[in-house]
């Protein structure tokens, strides 16, 4: 321990580091892991001691894949509730996604907007990605200088007119632009052409929706988005991965080297298309939730490391907007307090440990987002934690959830894992399902 400072020492039996889980005890010095310690280290005076007994304790959670929609259409959700969800579910850091806010995070003015509303609302540190559009390539290197941490595109229609998508050719202008300042481009990866061909049906029964947004239109997107990065040397992230079938064409680009990774969600791990009840589009999201089958797959790929991160995709809306037919309700998924609960719950069904799921969850998107301060228990860290309780169940009550809006694909859902309290920079901000007052700072790349 380096001495004076040292005004916090937490402890656990059960302290997930990179190293694996074990007994420690964590030294915080203004608002960082000054040092992770054994467990019986003494307490020096004049500092707290938290014990936690046999709770885990976990790195704080990066969630690098959250629409918060402030401002602009705040009855969807709101760097407020959104933060305020998050903190209750054990997330630390969140990332914010550049469209269905108005304005949309494509320029500089536009960040700033997006700055300013949410510097005085955030529970937890809050980052921004920027986004990729026809209209904006003068934009892209200004917004990376301006600290997004780095670009979103669509290749097909995103849902809200003011952020189109990009047409192969943008897409590699942009690419090419965004490679040229070392920058990253995430990428919501699905054919348009497979989309159009697909039979398109309204109506309340899941599997017409489910036809509508085939594997293929993900897996051609992904063949394609692979040719571009390897060709340009650029680094692209795929976004929300639902189609199993696209896993070993990317687990060959990287060994080829390729700088390629990829995330997937709670939902696509943990749900199924044959468990969707009829006319029920809270289920509803695209690329949509898949056969039982694919999620085997997909948790293959996690465990074989072809799959980076697990990260929310929370997209919530009014009730209203979800309409019981499938063809025109909003696509969305609202999940943001509930991601922890809900993959250790099916983690630990198929053998994995809480270490995988603080790689997945943590560590990793962290990584993907260069958050160096972010994502490990270990010394030089911000202090952020989640404490778990993972064998204590409870049954998920939308109404009790802190999103702004009660849908939830989740509701009447028993889930493992109670989160006990949430720690940010040495500060408790939740405990017991009880959230303080906004702390959080906003992130910007390379601070
Ligand atoms: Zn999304």
């Amino acid at each position: 321990m380096s001495g004076a400072d040292v005004k916090l020492v937490l402890r656990s039996t059960r302290v997930v580091t990179p190293d694996g889980t074990r007994p420690a005890a964590i030294a915080v010095a203004d608002g960082r892991i000054d040092a992770v310690l054994p467990y019986d280290t003494e307490v020096p005076s004049g500092s707290r001691l938290e014990d936690f007994g046999d709770d885990v304790l976990l790195p704080g959670l990066v969630d690098t894949h959250v629409h918060v929609n402030d401002p602009g259409r705040t009855e969807w959700e709101g760097f407020f509730t959104a933060t305020r969800a998050a903190a209750a579910g054990g997330i630390t850091t969140l990332l914010d996604m550049p469209l269905n806010s108005l304005p949309p995070t494509t320029t500089v003015d536009h960040l700033r907007t997006k700055q300013q509303v949410a510097a005085p609302k955030a529970h937890i540190d809050t980052g921004f990605w920027g986004g990729a559009i026809p209209s904006n390539a003068k934009d892209l290197r200004p917004l990376h200088e301006a600290g997004v941490f780095g670009f979103k595109c669509f290749l097909s229609p995103s849902g809200v007119e003011e952020f189109p998508e990009l047409d192969q050719e943008q897409l590699a202008r942009s690419m090419a632009e965004i490679a040229g300042f070392g920058g990253l481009l995430i990428v919501h990866a699905e054919d348009p052409r497979h989309l159009a061909s697909a039979p398109q049906r309204s109506g309340p029964a899941y599997a017409d929706f489910l036809a509508s947004r085939p594997r293929d239109a993900e897996n051609t997107a992904i063949e394609g988005l692979i040719a571009h990065a390897g060709r340009l040397n650029a680094r692209v992230h795929v976004l929300h991965l639902s189609s199993g079938d696209a896993l070993p064409m990317i687990a060959a680009a990287k060994r080829e080297g390729v700088r390629i990774t990829v995330e997937s969600c709670p939902h696509f791990l943990t749900l199924t298309a044959e468990e969707v009840p009829d006319g029920a589009t809270e289920f509803k999201c695209c690329p949509p939730i898949r056969e039982a089958a694919n999620q085997d797959t997909l948790w293959e790929g996690l465990a074989d490391g072809t799959i980076d991160c697990i990260v929310s995709d929370h997209s919530p809306c009014t009730t209203d907007l979800k309409t019981p037919d499938f063809a025109s309700a909003w696509g969305g998924i609202s999940s943001l307090q509930l991601g922890l609960p809900a993959i250790w719950t099916e983690a630990r069904k198929r053998g994995h440990s809480l270490d995988d799921v603080a790689r997945w969850m943590s560590a990793a998107p962290a990584g993907l987002a260069g958050l160096t301060r972010k994502g490990a228990v270990e010394a030089g860290r911000d202090a952020d934690f989640a404490v778990l309780a993972p064998d204590e169940t409870f049954t998920v009550d939308p109404a009790e959830l802190f999103h702004r809006n009660q849908v939830t694909a989740y509701a009447g859902k028993t889930l493992y894992g109670v989160v006990k309290s949430t720690w940010l920079r040495g500060e408790r901000i939740a405990a017991d399902g009880a959230v303080a007052g906004p702390t959080g700072r906003l992130l910007e790349r390379n601070q």
